[in-house]
């Protein structure tokens, strides 16, 4: 790697960066998603037809149409062979050095032999990492469309300290001292890896270039471009409501409980990596590039005329009800089991509770290895003999709008809601957050799809 376009080191005292970043108020970081980056002619056009577009990450290309592998996928099974000389592992490198030269072939012959030779050394030098192949994707990405444009590909300003977790300080210093030293200049940094204090290359979790994107955003204080295949963040996930349509304007808050059209359009992550500040999010179709998209912000400019603003559902989760005489009384109960259950990995969704009595849904199958030990754990845990506890698969229907956070505007849409439920004899049960802009409502998993329909129809578009 060519360690002049590749490096971030500081040099210069933070007044100097600050002040040099505060001038580039016109200036966006633009953020291109799998799909796009699989037709990088397109995502050129749209960079030269926006040249405020100053800091351009870029994913690893999306799914191949002649084989239906994601390029991540592909990376990810060949960082874990021990073996890079086996036949397989050469079929396979040769794919890939093949895909990103088909992607490129509007390239001169001689970059694109340079290209072949890089990548193909990449896959081939023997670093004992995973991650490092699996990064390669972003990395090999960046390289080729920075040759593309015209424009430098620059090592991702992102930090990890030892224990794999992200650095955000040392992140948000780097990327501002990186940034400064292009001096305005135009610059591709690939997404979803970093480097933790060994310079190993680290992940940000799958989807995590849309991290990378808003780590930059939030560190230079610029507007936050996401580009996608969709034209903006749907009303319902469309291909269960025909009538769902694209909402102009969300919150990060409403984003995160659930306003999410179906598709992982913004990685939650980079929600909580924007909080804080002052970012806009806007969310553009590479493929419509004029279609205005919805901006994600921290808060709304004018309050909306209805509660809600979206609604999604998820059959993935697993409830376990304890019922025990006593827990009420007995201090540290629920923190002993939740305690188990964070040592497990496991993290909770929704926590419905009575006297004595408390649920929790999780994001497993209720197979899982950790749910059942938890179970176990429980039960030798109870207070009493009669003690129940029941472990059972769900799922769940988010309503989501700034609305619900009023408490007479919640309690109006609740009792909706669930009356239209009963009308349509589903069983839900309720669970709402104090002053958050949602309500969930945990029911059977074959109940989700129907729900999200009726209420999409009666709450959101009539
Ligand atoms: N390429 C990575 C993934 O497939 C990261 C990303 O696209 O955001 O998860």
């Amino acid at each position: 790697m060519d360690s002049l376009t590749e490096m971030g080191g500081i040099d210069k005292s933070s007044y100097i960066v600050l002040e040099y970043i505060s001038l580039m108020t016109e200036s966006i970081v633009a953020k291109f998603g799998g799909t796009s980056m699989a037709q990088p002619e397109a995502v050129a056009r749209v960079v030269e037809a926006h040249p405020e577009h100053k800091a351009i990450i870029v994913s690893a290309p999306g799914t191949d149409p002649s084989t239906g592998l994601k390029m991540t996928d592909s990376l990810l099974t060949y960082g874990l062979w021990d073996e890079q000389h086996s036949a397989q592992a050469l079929e396979l490198r040769d794919e890939i050095v093949d895909r990103f030269d088909t992607l490129y072939s509007m390239l001169d012959n001689q970059v694109r032999s340079e290209m072949r030779t890089v990548c193909a050394s990449m896959l081939e030098s023997g670093n004992t990492n995973p991650h490092f192949y699996t990064a390669l994707g972003e990395r090999i990405s960046a390289r080729y469309f920075a040759s593309l444009i015209g424009a430098h590909s620059l090592r991702p300003a992102i930090y990890f300290n030892k224990n794999g977790e992200l650095n955000p300080g040392k992140t948000k210093a780097q990327i501002r001292t990186q940034i400064s030293k292009t001096q305005g200049g135009r610059v591709v940094i690939p997404g979803f890896y970093g480097y933790n204090p060994d310079h190993e290359v680290r992940l940000l979790g799958r989807g995590g270039s849309d991290r990378t994107g808003a780590l930059y955003a939030g560190a230079l204080g610029l507007d936050y471009e996401n580009w996608t295949d969709v034209s903006g963040i749907y009303s319902a996930d469309p291909r269960i409501v025909d009538s769902a349509h694209i909402i102009p304007e969300l919150t990060r808050d409403e984003v995160r409980e659930g306003a999410h059209g179906g598709s992982g359009v913004l990685q939650g992550n980079a929600i909580l990596d924007l909080s804080g500040s002052g970012v806009t999010t806007i969310v553009k179709n590479t493929n419509d590039p004029e279609a205005p998209g919805t901006r994600i912000t921290h808060s709304l400019d004018k309050a909306r005329e209805r509660a809600v603003v979206a609604v999604s559902g998820r059959e993935d989760l697993v409830k376990i009800a304890i019922h025990d005489l006593g827990m009420a009384e007995k201090q540290g109960y629920v923190a002993e089991l939740l305690t188990k259950l964070a040592l497990h990995g496991l993290s909770f969704e929704h926590m419905p509770a009575a006297q004595d009595s408390f649920g929790i849904t999780l994001h497993a199958e209720s197979d899982n290895l950790g749910v059942q030990e938890f179970v176990n754990f429980a039960s030798n845990h109870r207070l009493s003999q009669q003690a129940s506890i029941t472990n059972e698969e769900c799922g769940a229907v988010y309503v989501v709008g700034e609305g619900l956070r009023d408490q007479m505007q919640l309690q109006r849409v609740t009792a909706r809601v669930l009356s239209m439920a009963a009308g349509l004899d589903i069983s839900v049960l309720p669970v709402v957050g104090t002053r958050s802009p949602s309500l969930a409502l945990l029911t059977n998993r074959e109940q989700v799809v129907p729900l999200v329909r009726a209420i999409h129809k009666y709450e959101v578009e009539s």
